[in-house]
């Protein structure tokens, strides 16, 4: 079986017919995921949603949990957080394939991030109504809808009377929006894997196949205390930390140039960034400050290595330091610290890849192109541990982590009968004879 056959029309019409009436429900179920607050460590309402959903389709469920995995905190991307997994399973459900037409595992998170200043919304952030067209709240489109989506593709498909060759597999998980280590991260070192994977995040019907890494870092920079009166005496923190801040500036506005992968280059200007995030120093106006402190975000893109920029931005905070007596008899200090995301890319001509776009050109008539995300997404789990491909495909992106997030449903309904076909043509199908 070749994936990405194409679909035969009678029966992309006979999905289409069938998302058309599954539509209510399809647009009731992400209401109520999108009623659900799902923040970090209160994901299991919104679990227990999907589970009855997928326990309707006759699907047996299975629970993971991130502290049930052996070896997951040696992992290079595991964040330990005081939390418990007790009650915050990852979910994988599989449809078994009537043939051994190549195997395809829709992934989605069920969190979302925080709503922010609730009066800033318009209207209730978990309220989960339609107005005007459109599925609002917080999560709609980042991505209770993709989930939806996600099940009411096989719903119907199952409407449809079409029945898949290959395996479809679904696979839920928490802690997205905080790094992905409890959830995609141990789905996948537990086992979670298919011939490709399709995760619905928003990304506007484009596919996103590749994210670049991201680094926290520290410089502090030692000073010798005194009173204001006789700052001779004493040495500046903040004075010896500004010519660092300086030199790294220099170094981004040179990676700026040097650094090119074009997927990214897409979103903006520059493949890769640098946030100078946190700046401290001093306690009080009239002593001389005895530390200051830096904090940065840095992003790699995916042909560099974590170990090369790290070097990089050593030898870069060195060199200032070089000539200045007082830094090298104290150097400055510098630590790697909090979560850090590796990168991950995919061949634009992945059969899964070509897949999705296609679908997304033939039948709902979008363009859709590759492209690379700034920061984490979970596909890189997939990639980097099992070589699996993996690419994100889904709706819009309406005020996602900011306030009115909103989904439309006309979206809603494109990306479930697009998850339909794209299922379809990958694992393979065969129409079941019309009883009547
Ligand atoms: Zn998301």
């Amino acid at each position: 079986m070749e994936p990405h056959e194409r679909v035969a029309a009678a029966a992309s019409e006979r999905v289409e017919d069938a998302v058309d009436q599954i539509s209510d429900d399809l647009v009731g179920f992400a209401s109520d995921l999108v009623r659900v607050r799902s923040v970090l460590n209160h994901e299991e309402p919104a679990q227990e949603l999907v589970r009855e959903r997928l326990e309707a389709l006759d699907l047996e469920v299975e629970e993971i949990r991130a502290d049930e995995v052996p070896g997951i905190e040696d992992h290079d991307e595991y964040v330990e957080r005081d939390l418990s997994y007790e009650d915050r399973p990852n979910l994988l459900a599989t449809r078994e394939g009537a043939d051994d037409g190549p195997s395809l595992l829709f992934n989605g998170h069920v969190d979302v991030v925080p709503e922010g200043d609730r009066d800033a919304w318009s209207f209730d952030p978990f309220a989960g109504t339609v107005e005007d067209g459109r599925l609002l709240g917080r999560g709609a489109s980042d991505m209770k809808g993709g989930v939806a989506a996600m099940i009411y593709a096989l719903e119907a498909l199952d409407r449809a009377g079409i029945e898949l060759l290959g395996d479809l597999s679904f696979n839920t998980v928490i802690e997205e929006e905080y790094g992905g280590s409890g959830g995609t991260l141990a789905s996948v070192l537990a086992g979670v894997d298919a011939d490709a994977v399709v995760i619905p995040e928003p990304t506007g019907f484009d596919s996103w196949i590749a994210n670049d890494g991201v680094s926290y870092f520290r410089v502090t920079v030692e000073g010798k205390g005194a009173h204001a009166a006789e700052t001779d005496a004493g040495v500046n923190a903040i004075s010896k930390l500004l010519p660092i801040y300086h030199a790294l500036e220099g170094l981004h506005d040179e990676r700026k140039t040097t650094v090119h992968d074009e997927l990214f280059e897409e979103w903006h200007e520059h493949t890769v960034s640098l946030n100078l995030g946190t700046l401290r120093g001093g306690e009080w106006v009239s002593s001389v400050p005895d530390e200051a402190v830096l904090e940065a975000r840095i992003s790699h893109a995916p042909e560099e290595t974590r170990e090369g920029l790290r070097e990089t931005v050593e030898r870069t905070v060195e060199r200032a330091a070089e000539g200045d007596p007082w830094l090298q008899e104290h150097p400055p200090e510098i630590e790697w610290f909090g979560w850090r995301g590796r990168s991950a890319k995919i061949d634009p001509d992945e059969p899964i890849v070509r897949t999705v776009e296609a679908v997304a050109e033939t039948t709902l008539d979008r363009e859709s192109h590759a492209k690379g995300f700034p920061g984490g997404i979970d596909s890189r789990f997939f990639v980097n541990e099992t070589g699996t491909p993996a690419v994100c495909f889904g709706p819009g992106a309406y005020n996602i982590h900011g306030t009115d997030e909103y989904l439309p449903v006309a979206e809603l309904e494109e990306l479930t009968l697009a998850l339909a076909l794209t299922a379809m043509s990958w694992c393979g199908y065969r129409v079941t004879p019309d009883e009547s």
